[in-house]
């Protein structure tokens, strides 16, 4: 298997990783960042990005990576396709090693992981069909194209009642749609949801499908109380927002990276550091709190700094 050396690897594609390798490149550590699966991150599954500064007039999602990614190479990062398939942050060459595609051999003095997290959805087919087109898994990101019309939320814990009292302050109706009897969010949170005259909360109703066109334009629920009691419900709905979770995509280093959990990687205090020397984590893989492309992005640059000044 051939094998590279390399002095700051940044694995992963979206804000965090973009930042990291601009930071990283002007500051002389020849960084090399692997794209993997999803270039350009979870934020190009939204359409628009309106709430990123600097850009007064709203941008497409693709068009913001793709500037940020011309920034990088810009100044030397080199930006590459391919997976990372296994590590070893063992150190047992004094190297953190990094194995892509299973086919090439990094060997890196440091290394910034930037892989993100990945929405959960509920798995139905219909989610797929109307992804981008009244599918999001985002309030904070696509809730402005739904004012005064009426949305769905899914989920019962503490991102579905945020999402909800989001969307409510723009639209004319909220659907928010609950598995159990009951929220499993903060008590306060739910006392907030429970206020909004124009939140509806159904319990004990799952999603069948999703109806419409070329756009989503309802749902079809099925409303469950024990055996007996089953009926199908129809709702209209301009946009379905799932908030059933997120999974950070930590799995691969699960092994020697310390994670809460759920699986975000733990960074020490305010810092990107890991409790591996040399691997820092930036962006959603590490925050279950913000996880907007702002905070991602200046995770980033913390883990570029941190980098230089531990390459020093
Ligand atoms: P949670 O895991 O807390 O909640 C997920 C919700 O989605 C649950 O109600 C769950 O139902 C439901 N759900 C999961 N799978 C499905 C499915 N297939 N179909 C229907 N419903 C489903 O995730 P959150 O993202 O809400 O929160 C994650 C963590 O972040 C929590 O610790 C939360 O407290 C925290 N958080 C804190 C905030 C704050 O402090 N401001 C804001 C946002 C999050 P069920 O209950 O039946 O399992």
């Amino acid at each position: 298997m051939k094998t590279e050396h390399i002095r700051c690897l940044i694995i992963g594609s979206g804000p965090a990783g973009y930042t990291a390798a601009i930071y990283a490149s002007r500051s002389n550590l020849q960084p090399v960042l692997y794209e993997g699966i999803q270039p350009g991150g979870q934020l190009t599954t939204t359409t628009e990005v309106e709430n990123f500064p600097g850009y007064p007039d709203g941008v497409n999602p693709f068009d913001m990576m793709s500037d940020f990614r011309r920034q990088a190479e810009r100044f030397g990062a080199e930006i590459r396709s391919g997976e990372v398939t296994k590590v070893d942050f063992s150190r047992q060459d004094g190297v953190l090693k990094v194995w892509i595609d299973n086919d090439l051999q990094i060997d890196a003095d440091a290394v910034i992981v930037a892989t993100g997290a990945s929405a959960k959805y509920l798995g139905l087919e219909t989610e797929q069909t109307y992804k981008g087109k009244g599918v999001s898994a985002c309030a904070t990101c696509d809730g402005f194209f739904y004012r005064k019309k009426t949305v769905a939320v899914v989920g019962g814990g503490d991102t579905a009642c945020e999402e909800a009292l989001y969307l409510s302050s723009l639209c004319k109706q909220v659907y928010l749609i609950v598995r159990k009897p009951f929220l499993r969010a903060s008590e306060i949170m739910q006392q907030r949801v429970k206020e909004k005259e124009n939140i509806t909360i159904l319990f004990e109703h799952n999603t069948l499908r999703l109806t419409g066109n070329d756009k989503v334009e309802g749902a079809d629920l099925v409303y469950r109380k024990g055996e007996k009691d089953e009926r199908q419900v129809h709702i209209d709905i301009d946009g379905f927002f799932l908030a059933i979770g997120h999974t950070p995509n930590s799995a691969l280093f699960s092994d020697y990276l310390k994670t809460d959990s759920q699986g975000y990687i733990l960074t020490d205090g305010d810092t990107p550091k890991t409790n591996v020397e040399g691997v820092f984590a930036a962006g959603d893989v590490a925050d279950p709190r913000y996880r907007q492309a702002i905070t991602a992005a200046a995770s980033g640059c913390k883990a570029a700094i941190e980098a230089e000044k531990y390459l020093q």
